[in-house]
C-alpha cells in the first residue's frame, strides 16, 4: 500500500461534493477531509465517504428525485458530486431498465415477481459506467488531468468513454488475455491502454507500485486513490432497483462479485434509503455470485471462514476475476447480517444461463451476468433463495463483449443454398 494514499499525507482541499463531508474509515471510524486517499493512517482500514444526507423531508427529496434527470444524476443530493453535476459534460449513466422478467420467473419457478435490472443499457455496456462517472468527478475535484485504473475489462472501457466526454488524458492497466471486444472498446476512445503481461492481481500490484512513484503524480486511479468516491457509484443501483419497485425495497438481490464493491455499495445505498425515508424499513437478503474458476469468497462462505485466500482465477468470467477481492470480508459481514449466501457456478452453467436469459426474455448477457443467474438458478433449486419473495438479479453488462463464451455453440439452426427445397430439407419449414 503506497503511502501517497493514506489519507493524512494529501493535502486537505476544500472542495465541492455535494453531500459528501468526509472521508471515514470503515474499521475504526476515524474521519479525514475529503482528499484522493483510500486508506485510513491509524488502522489501514479501507476510507469510505461520510455525508450530510438530507433526511428531514423524504416527502420533498422524492418529489425532487423524480423531478430529475433520467440518469444517476437524479440522485446526486445522496452522492459524493456537486450539485450542477448534470450541467456538466459526461456521459450521464444509469437508470437503466428493470425488467420483470415473467417468462424467465415461470421457468425457475419464482411466483414472488423476478426482476432483472439490466445494465447492458449503459453507454459503455456495463454498470462500470456509474462508478466512473462518480471518480470523474472526484478527479475534477482534485484537479487530476489523467484517469487511470487496473481493469479486468469494463472498467477500461467505461475510463475511455468518460475521458474523452470529459476532456481528461486516460491511460489504463489490463492484463493482456483480455476479450477482444473489451480491449477494443477500451481503446477505441483514443486514451492510452497498457496489457500487462499478467493476471488482474499483478496488474493491481503494478498500479500500487506507479502511484507511489513520481510517474504517477496527478494521476487519478479510480480504483485506487479516487476509489471511495467510485464506489459510491454503485449504490445508484439500489436506489434505482428501490424506486423502479415503486419506492420499496426488494426482498432478496443476487449481485455478481469481482472485488466486492458493487454488492457493498448496494447494500449502502439500501441502508442509506432507510435513513433519509425513502422507503420503509424491512428486512432484505443480499446474495453474492462468482464463478468457481475464481471463488475466494464464495469458498470462504461455504466453509465458514472470515478470511478470503486468495487464488488464481481460471474462468471464463474474465470481468470477475479478481483473485485478491478487497472487499471480500465485507461482502461475507453482508451476506451473514441480511441472511444471504455466495455462491459459485462452472462455466458451463453459466454459458446455459446466458443463453436462458436470452431466450426467454430477449436479454444477452456477458459472462458476468451467466454467473449471476447461474447462482441464482442454483440456489432457488437448493432453496436458498425463496421463490415466493420479491427478487432482483442484477445483469452488468453486454454479451456482445464476450461473444467466445457462447460462439462455440451458437450459430445459424442451418446454412442451405437460396431455394425452397432446400429450406424444405432443413426440417424448419
Ligand atoms: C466490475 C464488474 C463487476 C463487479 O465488480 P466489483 O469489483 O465486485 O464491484 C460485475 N460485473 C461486471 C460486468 C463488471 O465489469
Amino acid at each position: 500500500m503506497s503511502a501517497l494514499t493514506t489519507a493524512d499525507q494529501s493535502p486537505a482541499v476544500t472542495v465541492d461534493l455535494g453531500p459528501a463531508v468526509a472521508l471515514s474509515c470503515r474499521e475504526c471510524g476515524e474521519r479525514f477531509p475529503l482528499s484522493p486517499s483510500f486508506a485510513c493512517t491509524s488502522c489501514f482500514g479501507p476510507l469510505e465517504i461520510a455525508y450530510d444526507l438530507p433526511t428531514g423531508d423524504p416527502e420533498g427529496l422524492r418529489r425532487r428525485i423524480e423531478a430529475g434527470p433520467k440518469s444517476i444524476w437524479r440522485y446526486a443530493p445522496l452522492l459524493p458530486v456537486p450539485a450542477d453535476v448534470a450541467d456538466k459534460p459526461n456521459l450521464a449513466p444509469g437508470f437503466t431498465q428493470l425488467v420483470k422478467a415473467d417468462r424467465l420467473a415461470a421457468e425457475l419457478g419464482v411466483t414472488g415477481g423476478l426482476h432483472v435490472k439490466d445494465d447492458s443499457g449503459n453507454p459503455t455496456h456495463s454498470f462500470k459506467d456509474r462508478v466512473v462517472a462518480n471518480a470523474v468527478e472526484a478527479a475534477r475535484a482534485f484537479g487530476f488531468t489523467t484517469l487511470s485504473c487496473s481493469s479486468t475489462g469494463n472498467l477500461a472501457g467505461a475510463i475511455g468513454a468518460a475521458a474523452a466526454r470529459a476532456g481528461l488524458r486516460s491511460c489504463v492497466f489490463i492484463p493482456h488475455d483480455l476479450e477482444q471486444g473489451k480491449v477494443i472498446m477500451a481503446a477505441v476512445y483514443g486514451g492510452d491502454v497498457v496489457a500487462i503481461e499478467g493476471t488482474y492481481d499483478d496488474v493491481n500490484r503494478f498500479c500500487s507500485e506507479l502511484i507511489g512513484d513520481p510517474i504517477g503524480e496527478g494521476w487519478g486511479f479510480v480504483n485506487v486513490n479516487l476509489r471511495p468516491y467510485y464506489a459510491e457509484g454503485s449504490k445508484t443501483l439500489a436506489y434505482e432497483i428501490c424506486e423502479q419497485l415503486g419506492w420499496r425495497l426488494p426482498d432478496q438481490i443476487v449481485i455478481p462479485i469481482a472485488s466486492g464493491s458493487q454488492l457493498t455499495k448496494i447494500d449502502k445505498g439500501f441502508k442509506e434509503l432507510i435513513e433519509t425515508g425513502l422507503v420503509e424499513d424491512r428486512p432484505y437478503r443480499i446474495f453474492g455470485a462468482q464463478a468457481e474458476g475464481c471463488s475466494p469468497v464464495s469458498r470462504a462462505w461455504r466453509e465458514g471462514h472470515d478470511v478470503v485466500r486468495p487464488v488464481r482465477p481460471d474462468t471464463i468470467a474474465k470481468s470477475l476475476a479478481i483473485g485478491n477481492p478487497a472487499d471480500g470480508p465485507y461482502v461475507l459481514d453482508i451476506a451473514r447480517r441480511t441472511g444471504g449466501a455466495v455462491e459459485d457456478v462452472t462455466d458451463a452453467e453459466i454459458v446455459d444461463a446466458i443463453k436462458l436469459l436470452a431466450r426467454t426474455e430477449g436479454i444477452f448477457t456477458e459472462t458476468a451476468g451467466g454467473v449471476t443467474l447461474g447462482v441464482t438458478r442454483k440456489l432457488i433449486e437448493a432453496g436458498t433463495l425463496d421463490p415466493t419473495l420479491t427478487t432482483v438479479v442484477v445483469n452488468t453488462g453486454d454479451g456482445l463483449k464476450t461473444l467466445d463464451a457462447v460462439a462455440p455453440t451458437t450459430g445459424p439452426t442451418a446454412t442451405i443454398r437460396p431455394n425452397l427445397d432446400a429450406f424444405r430439407e432443413a426440417g424448419l419449414a
